[in-house]
């Protein structure tokens, strides 16, 4: 078979040559004979490991000495739970930001634990997607934490100025844009990312948090989503995901080798590029949200023709183009374009929108 590129929104393809890796030690890891996932977290090869891969992510991201990485279970969603279990003591409220899909579904979540505050930023003028600027978003000064989705991964929107919520710790689920381009993480309270997008395999999420907000958690919060519990175990009061914590360690070496963020993130915006233009030089396809809120991780596009969406999609499977059906919510067609997405794969998709759109005018 030639080589499929998969746009898949998550779980998202591998860097080939992490899978080539992880192949090759596959039954023999480090000399010890084992896999990697029939090893003790216990032991000293796998503790290793693990604190090598904390510590690249923390180069990669400059985390600060005073935030904990921790390497958790539950996925995303587990963490629409775990926050506001964590953080939101009784009698205070935390404003959630809607943008989409996702934020819309931790704010339902959180809503189980205490007193959340909705507040929409997405509106619809003459046909476009607009995003309200974080300065007019009303936040109150006297709630426990602010929640925000910077990257929709379902609706394709991304906000890339971070929100100045003054003294209100800033919390973000950056499942589907962390690693894709630089952030200061002081300005964030709290990041959390599932680990299927642009980390590594699914099972294993990552939250970044800081130090002082640990401890907080209410009565009710189980063991395995304390944050203050999980720091003070490195992330193994329990038996974590550990196969998944191994090949995110490989992403994160194989991120570094190519240059750290700063250079994924040229290529990103270069890939992004490319896909925006030609759906903009075309009338065949469509992506209506303001130029300034596009996602640069996930390219909704819609083709005029609803009517031919079928048959795009049997054809880019043919061509080796995979997953690029859209998120059953909003239809159309979705390019999921993560750091592993080399920009060839984005090259023969657009090579082949043009093709498309040629033979069905
Ligand atoms: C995929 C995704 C989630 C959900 O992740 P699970 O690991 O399936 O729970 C949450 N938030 C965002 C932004 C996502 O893209």
């Amino acid at each position: 078979m030639s080589e499929v590129f998969n746009f898949c929104a998550g779980p998202a393809m591998l860097p080939k040559e992490v899978m080539k890796k992880a192949q090759a030690e596959f039954i023999n890891w480090q000399g010890t004979g084992c896999s990697v996932m029939e090893l003790s977290h216990r032991g000293k090869e796998f503790i290793a490991m693990a604190a090598k891969a904390e510590s690249d992510l923390r180069d990669l991201m400059s985390i600060p000495d005073d935030y904990s990485v921790l390497f958790c279970h539950g996925g995303g969603r587990g963490q629409f739970s775990a926050v506001p279990l964590n953080l939101l003591p009784s009698g205070k409220s935390a404003d959630y930001i809607i943008s989409g899909s996702w934020s819309k579904a931790a704010a339902v979540e959180a809503e189980h634990y205490g007193d959340i505050n909705l507040i929409d930023v997405v509106s619809q003028v003459d046909g476009e997607t607009h995003v309200l600027p974080s300065e007019k978003w009303g936040l109150n000064p006297d709630a426990a934490f602010v929640h925000y989705c910077p990257n929709e991964t379902v609706d394709g929107i991304e906000m890339f100025n971070i929100p100045n919520t003054n003294d209100v710790p800033l919390v973000a689920d950056m499942s589907s844009t962390i690693l894709s381009h630089q952030i200061d993480v002081k300005k964030f309270a709290l990041i959390y990312a599932g680990a299927q997008k642009n980390i590594g395999p699914s099972g294993l999420t990552i939250v970044i948090v800081r130090n002082d907000l640990l401890g907080n958690e209410q009565k009710v919060t189980p063991c395995i989503m304390n944050y203050k519990l999980l720091a003070d175990y490195g992330s193994m009061y329990n038996t974590p995901p550990t196969y998944a914590w191994y090949l995110a360690g490989l992403v994160f070496q194989w991120l570094k080798e190519l240059g750290g963020v700063s250079a994924i993130e040229k290529l990103n915006a270069e890939k992004a590029a490319l896909l925006y233009q030609t759906i903009d030089n075309s009338d065949f396809y469509e992506n209506s949200i303001e130029k300034e809120s596009r996602s640069q991780m996930n390219v909704p596009f819609w083709l005029k023709d609803e009517s031919l969406n079928e048959a795009f999609v049997v054809q880019a499977e043919q061509n080796g183009l995979f997953a690029l059906k859209g998120h059953r919510k909003v239809g159309g067609m979705r390019a999921s374009i993560y750091n592993a997405m080399p920009i060839e794969g984005v090259e023969k998709l657009v090579g082949f929108m043009r093709k498309f759109e040629k033979g069905n005018r």
